[in-house]
Order: structure tokens, then sequence, then C-alpha cells
């Protein structure tokens, strides 16, 4: 082995179709953690592939301040679907990248300097997002790192109102912490969220990198809560697969973002490649398909290991299973005896974030594996 210094998995993935991924083997995987919530339509989806390689053919790059079709329609699309007055996007190439933007826009926008995060959170791992996420494995080789983040307990309402005044620039957290162990937050804590920001003159930030793009069973988590942040980020599955993030910003932050820019920001070819996929998320009604397949993921895991494990739990198809110190064991069981492909959510957590497609059978086989798997 040369170069590559990361933990790899023991199996070669060399092909992708659907919610099947292919291995060198030419065995086949049913990818239920739709490789880390990037292909909500699944691999290789057509409308996606053809608007990605026509892009490629007629224009691959165009410096940002040249306006171009493709991401205008890319900024009118986010908007639409956007909670109401989401109307500015910054674009980007990842998940970091538009927390790490919200938080320079927080910064800018308001006059305070502290942020608030929350304890478990994950929230990428440049230096400003790495600050703002919670675990100290991802930390500490790297420390300092910014020092005005405070971390209050998740979902607790009292200890956020006590932390926020109005030093705060920002107050970030996932509507459902998804790395943190698949925890929802409630809805009067999202709305006690809202309140004490709007009260200090700080920016309310979710992050729906992960719960975004229909996956809780609407096209973003906080639309259920009917709490709207200044700043909500996206990313992973916002292209199929393709690099890109973007923070969609009100109106007060928009006028105040002060200087930021990159230079692939809003590429036509990854434009493109977005444009398809909301597209094909709204016109199919994935989020309510994620709703329906969710419930059914939910009631037949409590029928079936219901008894066995501590808790399932979770919205749509963003789930987890509580099953203990055997995680690590079970992802490895489900993967080399069963071809499923679940993701971690911490050492104790099975997480299941499967292509928005998903059929019933297919939500039977992950029921059938896991049920043999614990
Ligand atoms: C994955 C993730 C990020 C980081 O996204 P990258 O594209 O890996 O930088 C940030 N926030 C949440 C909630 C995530 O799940």
């Amino acid at each position: 082995m040369t170069g590559f210094i990361f933990n790899e998995k023991p199996i070669e993935i060399v092909e992708g179709d659907g919610t099947t991924l292919v291995d060198d083997s030419g065995t086949e995987y049913l990818d239920f953690g739709a490789s880390y919530a990037c292909v909500p339509l699944g691999h290789g989806h057509e409308a996606v592939q053809s608007a990605t390689r026509d892009q490629l053919e007629r224009l691959t790059y165009v410096q940002g301040s040249y306006p171009n079709p493709v991401r205008t329609d890319l900024y009118e699309k986010l908007a639409a679907v956007a909670p109401a007055d989401l109307e500015y996007t910054w674009p980007c190439n990842s998940g970091t990248e538009a927390n790490e933007a919200a938080l320079k826009f927080a910064r800018s926008a308001t006059d305070g300097t502290k942020f608030v995060s929350t304890m478990k959170a994950f929230h990428g791992r440049t230096f400003g997002s790495l600050s703002m996420t919670w675990k100290s494995k991802y930390k500490k080789h790297y420390e300092p790192l910014l020092d005005d983040v405070e971390f209050v307990p998740y979902d607790d309402e009292e200890a956020l109102e006590e932390a926020v005044d109005e030093d705060t620039a920002g107050v970030i957290m996932e509507p459902i912490q998804g790395e943190g162990g698949i925890n929802p937050a409630s809805t009067s804590y999202l709305e006690t969220a809202r309140e004490v920001t709007e009260d200090n003159g700080a920016a309310l930030i979710f992050d729906e990198v992960q719960t975004g793009l229909g996956r809780t069973g609407t096209l973003w988590a906080c639309e259920q809560a009917g709490v709207t942040p200044d700043m909500m980020t996206t990313a992973k599955g916002l292209a199929n697969g393709l690099p890109i993030g973007a923070t969609l910003c009100k109106e007060w932050i928009a006028e105040d973002h002060g200087n930021h820019a990159s230079t692939f920001s809003g590429g036509p070819v990854i434009s493109a490649a977005a444009n398809a996929t909301v597209d094909t998320i709204v016109d199919e009604d994935l989020p309510g398909h994620a709703a329906e397949m969710g419930d059914l993921l939910q009631t037949r895991l409590e029928e079936e290991i219901g008894d066995d494990v501590r808790e399932i739990r979770g919205k749509g198809l963003m789930v987890g299973v509580e099953v203990g110190r055997g995680a690590t064991r079970a992802l490895k069981e489900l993967a080399l005896n069963h071809q499923v492909l679940a993701l971690p959510s911490g050492r104790t957590v099975v997480r299941m974030l499967p292509p928005l497609t998903i059929t019933e059978s297919e939500v039977e086989t992950v029921v059938n594996a896991l049920s043999e798997t614990l």
C-alpha cells in the first residue's frame, strides 16, 4: 500500500447502480447508508448523470464572478424550495465549508463574537466547523481551535437560554444529530433556539447537511418544527454524489456577509448535477416516500428486534438502532454475511441513511439481516 494514510474497509467497491454497490469480485451489496447520505437518488441516477455529462461538454468551469445560467438556476431553485426567507445561496464544495461560511457570516452580520454549539454535535473538520464539533478525538491533535465556543447539552432549553447573550454571534445545531447518535430535537427546543437568538441579535444556524433533502420525511427537517433559521447549510446528497455544499441565508445575513469566496463555488457541472438532483427529489415527492418507508422501517424493526436492543429512533430514512457495544461487530457482520452496508454513529448505534428511493422489499431485507445479526 502506498500513499493512502486513512482507514479503509476490506471491500473494494468498483461499481454502483441504484441502491446496489458491486465489489471487485462481483459481489453485490445493498447500500443502506447511501454512501454517507451522498446518493439520495441511488448510484448512477440517469437524470443526474445526463445533466452532468451535458454540462461537462458545454462548459466545465467559468470563474464565479461571471453569471452563469446553470448556477443562477441553482440559486433560484434552492430559494424556491427552502423554508421562507432563506433566499440567498452561497455555494461551496462540502458540508464543512458550508458551515465555515455560516460562522463567518454570523460574525460579520451580528455584533457578537461567541458561538454556541451542542454536545455530541458534528459540523465538519475545517478549523471553524471543527471548533463547533463536540468529540475530542476529532479535535485534540489540532488544538487550539476557536476558543469562544460554549457547548450546551442538546435538547436542553434552559441551558441554551443561559448560554446565549448579546455577545453571541451564532448558535449552530443539527435538527437531528447524525454523527452524535441519531438524536432528534423536540419542536419546543428548536422554537426556543429561534426565540433566544432573535432576542439577542444572534444568528441561528441549522446544519441540515445530513437531515436535509428529504431524508427525514420533509425536504428540510426544520420544516417539521415550523422553525426557520437565519442560515441553513446543506451538502452531502445535494448533487447526488458530486462535491457540493451551500449556505442558505436570510436577507439580513446576505446584506452584511463580509468578504468570502471560493474558486470552485457553484461551478457549472456541479450546479447542473444539483439542479437535476433537487428537481428529481421534488418532482417524485421523495420526501413523502422517505416518510412512508421510514415508518415501515421503524415499525418492522420494533417488531423484529425491539426487545433485543436499547432503542430504535429517528425520523424518515434517518434511523438509528442503539445496540450497545456490539455496533462495530454488527456492521461488519451485516456487510460480510448479509451484503448490507450500514453506518456507525458513535460506538453503540447502527445508523441507516438509505437512498430515498428504497423499496419495501429492501426494507424487509435489512430488517431480516439485522434480526439475524443481533
Ligand atoms: C457530514 C456532515 C458535515 C461535514 O460535511 P463534509 O462534506 O464531510 O465536510 C457537517 N455536518 C453534518 C451534520 C454532517 O453530517
